[in-house]
């Protein structure tokens, strides 16, 4: 029995604003983490900047449904990590800080789950991505979505693709995608390894998704 966790960071610099995994099994998708971070970042240009060219998360949503302590939020993603009665969990991610390394540096308690696995994918470059049938079920997925923990009423910052000027085709695809949640990033590389359907729509989301069916994957408290 293998469980698949795919996880995905939002960032402010190098602070995690947005923390997201989901867990998946075999083709279902079990339980979703989702937590923003708010560090009181006040009216700071570099935040709108990031704001304004991928995240789009707004500074009063961040404070409002932020938690304060990055810590907790790495807490809790453990005791979460930590329901699934799984013989073997694979935490997938994509880049540079979701690597075993990144990850166990970020949260030193993942080092004593001793049935963890840790994998990289690599996603194609933006400008392959575009018509990729996963990346479009994404990109449709995050903007009309409701049943979801994060929706596009949370990254509704206006977007600009600011530095104009250093704009090549591979950062328009990028900013032609649209906001960046950790969440629905984490579908992408699920729908992109086939381990989840390509959900286009709440109606058949939730006719794939039996919530029930988490229980049984779950350790008795
Ligand atoms: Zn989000």
């Amino acid at each position: 029995m293998t469980a698949r966790i795919y996880i995905d960071f939002e960032r402010f610099g190098k602070k995690v604003i947005e923390f997201a995994a989901i867990a998946v099994y075999k083709r279902k998708l079990l339980s979703i983490f989702h937590s923003f971070v708010n560090h009181h970042v006040s009216n700071d240009k570099r935040y709108n900047r990031q704001a304004q060219f991928s995240h789009c998360i707004h500074l009063d949503d961040l404070q409002k449904y932020g938690d304060n302590k990055e810590d907790r939020v790495k807490y809790r993603f453990v005791q979460w990590l930590k329901n699934f009665d799984f013989e073997r969990i694979i935490i997938i991610g994509h880049g540079d800080d979701t690597t075993k390394k990144s990850l166990c540096q970020y949260i030193p308690q993942l080092e004593s789950i001793h049935h963890l696995e840790f994998r990289q994918i690599t996603l194609p470059v933006w400008i392959l991505r575009e018509h990729a049938d996963y990346h479009l079920a994404t990109a449709k997925m995050k903007t009309i979505c409701r049943a979801l923990p994060c929706n596009a009423s949370m990254h509704c910052v206006e977007m600009n693709l600011y530095h104009q000027h250093r704009s090549n085709l591979s950062r328009i695809a990028k900013y032609m995608y649209g906001f960046h949640c950790s969440m629905y990033d984490c579908f992408e590389l699920a729908f992109f390894e086939n381990t989840l359907p390509l959900y286009r729509c709440d109606d058949e989301f939730f006719n794939e998704v039996v919530i029930d069916s988490i229980q049984p994957y779950l350790k008795r408290k």
